[in-house]
């Protein structure tokens, strides 16, 4: 193993080099611009580590997969995504956001944590067993799509035709990294999400905002049915919509009650004095694992530039994101929100679009859990902090039956996914390879059952 560490330090310019190449093609999955470069690179690095490689079509953009068949016992599972989300608005960036580049040990770009930094150093730890003529002593299988960062709307497809290929004894899914703290996390589970565009129309044409006084006006019927959805404290008002909610387990407390979520820290490093309704401790802890949301991720109608103009919008739109929980499905909230808005008079008001999945966890108690945590532990001298879910979503669930999941990455607390300057720090990185290779040496002794 000695070997393997040494060729990846020695080596980290390349890996860098490699990674700053992916990151300049601009994969932004919501625009649908340059998939099939980025895909291909994929494809292309997988089949330089000896992997059996395919680009399978969907219906969306393509998903990468690679086998690399040592005839082990085991098989290591990746899930990565070769997509990114939008980078704009660019002048929040310090550099342009598909030209990588390195400031105070950080490498800057979009995409870097989110996850093709994690992408990268994955393929570069198995790269060094065989540089080295290293035994890879497990099986490894690679997933990477191209649609995380739009809801995954086709990889249910994939699995579907695929479902053999998802059977592993244990997976690293995409993200993660250092918390605020320092220590390295993992997260074990995803939350579901429903995503809706409502709409309103009320004019044929924008009119001037004289004719307020008899027109009907779209914008304020979009903001009367959003604060129709949420009171003031943050109860979601949707009827029905905790219905389902399931508190955490007696497990699953008992590791949250381990956490410490770092409170001031975390206050301090979003510039504020206080959480959303005064939450902390406990209520905090529940909130962040298990707690509904309803969020408005954009709003737009009328005037948006500088100056005035005086006029009243003929269109309205709001874009709402749902991050749901264990026993909440997607399907379930969005015919909630429709017979909600109707109830409360907001026929006008539609769902112009919706998308979503459900919610997974893997189980706090599975032994990939603590062989994962192991390895971290050889690498990074420390226990991981161990989520038993994140507040974010991804789709988990179609994973959750045939392999054991666990979230680890090269990122950081200041990584900014989704954000402007986005960013890693090279030192996670060095040691996020390290890991994952260590990770596959200890795989070929793992028993799970010990
Ligand atoms: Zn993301």
């Amino acid at each position: 193993m000695e070997k393997v560490i040494s060729y990846l330090d020695g080596n980290l310019e390349q890996s860098l080099d490699e990674l700053k190449e992916i990151l300049r093609i601009p994969s932004v999955a919501a625009k649908g611009e340059h998939m099939d470069e980025a895909a291909e690179w994929f494809a292309k690095h997988l089949e330089a580590i000896k992997m059996e490689v395919t680009l399978h079509k969907t219906s969306g953009q393509p998903v990468v997969t690679g086998y690399l068949d040592n005839g082990a016992d085991k098989t290591l599972m990746f899930y990565d995504h070769y997509d990114v989300q939008p980078a704009e608005p660019f002048d929040l960036w310090d550099s342009p956001p598909f030209e990588p580049a390195i400031r105070d040990g950080r490498l800057y770009g979009r995409g870097v944590a989110d996850n093709k930094g994690d992408a990268v150093s994955r393929i570069w730890a198995i790269k060094a067993f065989q540089d080295t003529s290293t035994d890879i002593p497990v099986n490894i299988k690679f997933i990477i799509e191209g649609e995380e960062e739009v809801g995954s709307p086709t990889l249910p497809e994939f699995v579907k035709k695929n479902s053999d290929f998802l059977k592993a004894d244990g997976g690293i899914w995409e993200f993660g990294g250092a918390g605020i703290d320092g220590r390295q996390e993992a997260w074990l589970g995803l939350k579901g999400l429903l995503y809706v565009q409502l709409e309103v129309e009320r004019l044929q044409m924008d009119a001037h905002s004289g004719y307020a006084c008899i027109l009907p006006s779209a914008p304020y019927r979009l903001v009367w049915a959003l604060s129709s959805l949420k009171d003031v404290n943050g109860r979601i008002l949707i009827d029905g919509f905790y219905d389902d909610l399931k508190g955490l387990t007696e497990t699953e407390k008992d590791v949250i009650a381990k956490i410490d979520l770092h409170e001031d820290m975390t206050c301090d490093h979003y510039g504020i004095t206080q959480f959303v309704n005064g939450l902390a401790g406990d209520g905090l802890k529940e909130a962040f694992y298990n707690a509904p949301t309803c969020n408005i991720a954009g709003l737009g109608s009328g005037w948006q530039g500088t100056g005035s103009k005086t006029v009243l919008p003929a269109k309205a739109m709001a874009k709402l994101d749902f991050r749901l929980v264990e026993n909440m499905h997607p399907e379930d909230i969005r015919e909630k929100l429709r017979a909600h808005l109707d109830r409360h008079g907001f026929t006008d008001v539609t769902i112009a679009w919706h998308d979503g999945y459900p919610p997974a966890k893997t189980p706090t108690d599975h032994p990939f859990v603590s062989f994962v945590n192991d390895a971290n532990q050889k690498v990074f001298g420390h226990n991981l902090t161990i989520h038993v879910t994140s507040p974010g979503s991804g789709p988990l669930y179609l994973f959750k039956d045939h392999v054991p999941m666990v979230s680890i990455g090269v990122g950081d607390y200041d990584s900014r996914a989704h954000s402007p300057n986005e960013s890693i720090l090279i030192e996670n990185y060095r040691l996020g390879m390290h890991r994952i290779a260590v990770l596959i040496d200890m795989m070929g002794a793992w028993q799970a059952d010990a």
